[in-house]
């Protein structure tokens, strides 16, 4: 799939390695060197395993370093009426517990990791666009208050100065505990981390196939081949038709962004006030960020591939 780099790679390149020949065998061999392979490969990697993680191409080559950097639950698609409708209300609730717990875990991590990804928890505002989307809006987060503990406000029409310069809602509610990071420094701060602990880190090398012999499978790679006892394919939709069952399950979507001129401070002290990141009631959803305070906001929008 041809790509184009998004502009906040300028403050955190992407990386290639040199041509490295892959370990003969290794205990865990990772496909996809994402937020999923990495976070796995060093959690493996600490646990005292033996790691080689395989990338086609640069490091945060894919979803992982492009994405909008919001760090929060969402449950828009669904919605709590369609999660309880399928899973039962305490599942739901174990869910969306789970979910908030995330952020939390990622703001310990990074504190732990000494990682400076820009994250900051500014809060996250959904604005409506139309009276009933703001009516369904607050008896939702109404429900995620009063069932999982989530903690936020709703903003009636009347106060949305506070929030956003913009006329086009209707009211919103914001979530206090989410935040946002700059993905990409995030992602540079992982492979930090693994080549510190002297995990094997193999970019611009597809795996082309896996066999699977008895109790191990071999990966092959225009580089060469490894043995590994288990293999953890973290490829997303990006993954092949090599991986079948994969590759029939997880399909990608296309997602469009807008980034503007540099905007003025006293502009963008107007439009996001509060520096929360923002987004809107839309069943496919339009957000805003402002990843480099004071410089660009952009606007993406999730589109799916025709
Ligand atoms: C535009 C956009 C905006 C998003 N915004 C947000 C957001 O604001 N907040 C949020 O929480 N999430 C967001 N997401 C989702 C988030 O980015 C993904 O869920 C996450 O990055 C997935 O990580 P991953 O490691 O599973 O996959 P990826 O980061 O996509 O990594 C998969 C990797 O596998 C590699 N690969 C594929 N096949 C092979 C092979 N055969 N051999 C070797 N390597 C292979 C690919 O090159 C790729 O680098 C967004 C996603 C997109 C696309």
């Amino acid at each position: 799939m041809k790509t184009t780099p998004p502009y906040w790679w300028e403050h955190a390149p992407r990386e290639n390695t040199p041509e490295i020949t892959p370990p003969a065998a290794v205990d865990i061999a990772i496909v996809g060197a994402g937020f999923s392979g990495l976070s796995a490969a060093l959690t493996l990697a600490r646990a005292g395993r033996s790691v080689v993680l395989f990338e086609a191409g640069q490091l945060g080559e894919g979803a992982s370093s492009r994405n909008g950097g919001m760090v929060g639950s969402s449950f828009h698609k669904l919605g709590i009426a369609g999660l309880q409708a399928q899973y039962g209300v305490e599942k739901t609730n174990e869910i969306i517990r789970e979910s908030i717990g995330f952020v939390g875990f990622i703001d310990d991590f990074l504190k732990a990791e000494n990682i400076d990804a820009d994250f900051k928890r500014s809060g996250r505002f959904r604005g409506a666009l139309s009276p009933d989307h703001f009516a369904k809006m607050v008896s939702e987060f109404q429900i995620f208050h009063e069932s999982c503990g989530v903690q936020g406000s709703i903003v009636p029409s009347g106060d949305l100065a506070a929030e956003t310069g913009s006329k086009r809602f209707h009211g919103g509610v914001v979530y206090d505990m989410d935040g946002g990071l700059h993905p990409a420094k995030f992602h540079n701060g992982l492979i930090a981390k693994l080549r510190a602990i002297g995990v094997t880190i193999i970019a611009n090398c597809p795996v082309t196939s896996i066999d699977r012999t008895n109790a191990s499978f071999t990966l092959h790679t225009p580089l060469g081949t490894t043995k590994a006892d288990r293999v953890a394919l973290c490829t997303n939709a990006y993954t092949g038709p090599q991986f079948r069952h994969q590759h029939r399950r997880v399909l990608p979507l296309r997602s469009a962004i807008i980034a503007t001129d540099p905007i003025a401070p006293d502009l963008m002290a107007r439009l996001m006030p509060k520096g929360r990141v923002c987004g809107d009631s839309r069943r496919i959803v339009a957000y805003y960020t402002a990843p480099h305070p004071m410089v660009r906001a952009s606007c993406l929008v999730a589109v799916p591939l025709a």
